[in-house]
């Protein structure tokens, strides 16, 4: 391993430990809610899920959970309770949900990334990462992408690291 990579390394554990650096822009996941699967995404104009409850309310338990677990990652206010919601139920579920992350998986993201020198765009497409850094585009991996797998652990799968490639 390079000197170059195990400096990246280090940055990408520094990075893991300040999340709020990330903002997402848009996030898609499969939520496996007690019953049912849902898909929950984030767009620039706000959250959305396939749930009958956010039908009904706009707001259900799964986004809830979301933003509790991404906190630092949102810059956005949550998301009203709305007149006729359970509330204590879904405050309940939601908090529940928050310590199951086994539950979520990752299909897709765009994140902002604040480096200690500049911004980039992190994205995750179904496995497959990029960066805008011009280490990634020259090493397939970095450390603002090695940050984001460390903040969301097995909610997305790992990055393939082709300098550790055995050929
Ligand atoms: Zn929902």
């Amino acid at each position: 391993m390079d000197a170059s990579m195990i400096n990246k390394i280090q940055k990408s554990k520094d990075y893991a430990r300040d999340p709020k650096r990330a903002t997402f822009h848009t996030l898609v996941l499969e939520f496996r809610g007690d019953n049912n699967s849902y898909t929950v995404a984030l767009a620039p104009d706000g959250w959305s899920c396939t749930c009958p409850g956010f039908q009904t309310y706009s707001i259900c338990p799964h986004i809830m959970s979301l933003e509790k677990i991404f906190q630092a990652m949102l810059k956005r206010d949550p998301l009203p309770y709305a007149p006729g919601q359970n509330i204590v139920s879904d405050v309940t579920k939601a908090k529940r949900y928050s310590e199951e992350l086994d539950r979520m998986k990752i299909i897709s993201f765009e994140a902002a990334f604040k480096g200690d020198n500049k911004d980039h765009t992190v994205t995750y497409n179904n496995g497959t990462w990029d960066s805008t850094s011009s280490y990634f585009k020259s090493h397939g991996i970095g450390a603002y992408t090695m940050a984001m797998e460390r903040i969301l652990g097995a909610m997305v799968d790992p990055i393939r690291q082709p300098a550790y490639k055995d050929d």
